[in-house]
């Protein structure tokens, strides 16, 4: 998606250890013009899945998700990486090691919002080694929910996450897909959704 590939251009950073920082749009910082048009994006994409609930996992991916929920007409739910004290129900639960974090957290979501009923469209804002979004998988099987695809804003296509969940014969769909982030320089896949 050209947008948002201007914009890692123009304000992503690349730091060491093959992590791109996008705080001035995405992580912290939120444009939600550009967040729009990239939740409608992959609505567009998965519009004839019959999703019926999006799922992501907090914080980063909830502003995408949103906003793609919002587009597919479906609600949005997000599994928390901490419990609250407030989830007093039985809950689905999954531990994902962060990549960014480098520490393994256990995720969950209260079992009443997901059946064997639900069509899921995963979103979240990175795709690096597949973790969060195995984490995610883990939860909707456990649920009986199917998932009918994964929705990425970034790709870092040269970590193993997309292998992982094409194994699992789950369409991954990435609005940005970098091949490499060598000596500060971001170079793109060409083929972006
Ligand atoms: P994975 O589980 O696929 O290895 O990593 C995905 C998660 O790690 C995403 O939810 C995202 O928050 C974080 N992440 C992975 N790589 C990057 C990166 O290069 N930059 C940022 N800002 N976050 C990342």
């Amino acid at each position: 998606m050209k947008e948002l590939t201007d914009r890692i251009k123009e304000n992503g950073r690349v730091l060491g250890e093959g992590v791109l920082k996008v705080d001035e749009f995405i992580t912290h910082q939120v444009d939600p013009e550009l967040m729009d048009a990239m939740g409608k994006r992959l609505a567009e994409v998965f519009a004839e899945k019959k999703i019926t609930k999006v799922v992501t996992i907090e914080a980063s991916g909830i502003a995408p998700a949103v906003y793609a929920a919002q587009a597919l007409k479906v609600p949005m739910i997000f599994a928390r990486k901490s419990k609250s004290l407030t989830m007093d129900e039985e809950l689905l639960t999954a531990s994902v090691y962060s990549f960014t974090k480098q520490v393994t957290s256990t995720i969950s979501i209260s079992r009443k919002f997901l059946s064997a009923e639900d069509n899921v469209l995963l979103v979240d804002d990175f795709l690096a080694n597949g973790q969060a979004a195995k984490g995610l998988i883990e939860l909707c099987q456990q649920a009986g929910a199917n998932v009918a695809g994964i929705g990425i804003l970034i790709e870092k296509s040269f970590q193993d996450g997309r292998q992982l969940i094409e194994d699992m014969d789950i369409p991954v769909v990435s609005l940005a897909r970098i091949s490499s982030l060598h000596d500060g320089k971001v170079t793109f896949i060409e083929e972006d959704a």
